[in-house]
């Protein structure tokens, strides 16, 4: 193996170590909290074993954390009503809302309700135009690519000229980490290129690529011929490709990414695994977006 590896299990310890040494000094001299609120209608499983996770890094990091369970019957209107309460409520700095939810509630206009100060998920159009918008107008960027782009810089990844290309378009992964890494500033300054598609040649912009970063959802698209000698290369996909029992007895999905790693990792400088590369960032900028809140309310930086 050529490839170094960046592992976002061991980026998360340490972030999660100085989200907790921030909080308890901002408990020392302001008597305050981040407060994070997790919103969670029906039982779906999945949805359910994310929000416990989220939860369990709330305790950890020393968080208020309210778990708001609602019945999948609850109505779009006193869904709404629920958030104005959290949005008026001066303990909370993050509200989440857990997705997907019933076919009778209208997602959009319940992200949507979210005060954007509180959207610490960074889903609302005006945290969307303040990415946009780049600098300090930035307060949440979206958290699977903050954690990509952290994991670049802990890595110590070079971005200023460096040519990114990103795989994917969608509004969660590709359209923000695309914009992030045009940005002037720390981790970014770079040359991006989107591909999707309907783009003609795949492989020759990512060839290209300085810095790959691929979030397809398709198992094994990206060849390790497609990757430059010595390139960054980050793997956003989470692909279940079958099950097997693990150590404990018990049945888990096997997981694979979006490029061939095994292969690639023979001619990348660095290369995220999967799973344990982005996947363990996005709880953890979640964390951070909810103590930048509550340090945004302290007219803390
Ligand atoms: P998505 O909404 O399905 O978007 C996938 C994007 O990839 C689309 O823009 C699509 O292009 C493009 N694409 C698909 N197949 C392609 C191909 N053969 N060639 C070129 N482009 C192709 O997916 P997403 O939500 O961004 O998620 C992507 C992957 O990341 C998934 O595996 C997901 O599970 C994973 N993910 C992981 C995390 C995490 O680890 N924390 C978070 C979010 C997502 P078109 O627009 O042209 O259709």
């Amino acid at each position: 193996m050529t490839a170094k590896l960046i592992k976002g299990t061991e980026i998360r310890e340490q972030i999660l170590e100085e989200i907790t040494a921030e909080v308890a000094e901002i408990k020392a001299k302001y008597g305050k909290v981040p407060g994070l609120v997790t919103i969670l209608v029906g039982e779906n499983p999945a949805s359910i074993s994310y929000v416990t996770l989220k939860i369990q890094t709330a305790h950890r990091v020393g968080f208020k954390e309210v778990q708001d369970s609602q019945p999948v019957t609850i109505s779009e209107a006193d869904l709404l009503a629920l958030i104005d309460k959290y949005n008026k409520d001066d303990s909370i700095n993050g509200i989440l809302v857990q997705l997907p939810l019933p076919k009778h509630i209208d997602e959009k206009k319940v992200l949507n309700a979210i005060d954007p100060d509180k959207d610490v998920d960074g889903f609302h159009p005006v945290n969307v135009g303040r990415l946009m918008i780049g600098g300090d107008e930035v307060k949440f960027p979206p958290c699977t690519p903050a954690g990509i782009q952290e994991m670049i810089i802990r890595a110590g990844v070079e971005t200023k000229g460096a040519e990114v290309v990103v795989v994917g378009r969608s509004n969660i992964v590709g359209k923000p980490i695309a914009n992030m890494m045009i940005q002037k500033g720390k981790g970014a300054n770079s040359t991006v290129t989107i591909v999707h598609t309907g783009t003609k040649d795949l492989a020759g912009h990512c060839k290209r690529a300085d810095i790959l970063i691929v979030a397809a959802g398709v198992p094994d698209l990206v060849k390790p011929e497609w990757i430059k000698p010595g390139a960054c290369v980050i793997d956003v996909g989470v692909n279940r490709v079958g099950e097997k029992v693990n150590e404990a007895g018990k049945k888990v999905a096997i997981l694979k990414g979006d490029v061939d790693f095994n292969a690639a990792k023979e001619i990348a400088g660095w290369i995220t695994p999967v799973p344990g590369g982005v996947g363990p960032m996005t709880i953890t900028m979640l964390m951070l977006n909810t103590l930048k809140s509550l340090k945004f309310k302290l007219g803390k930086k």
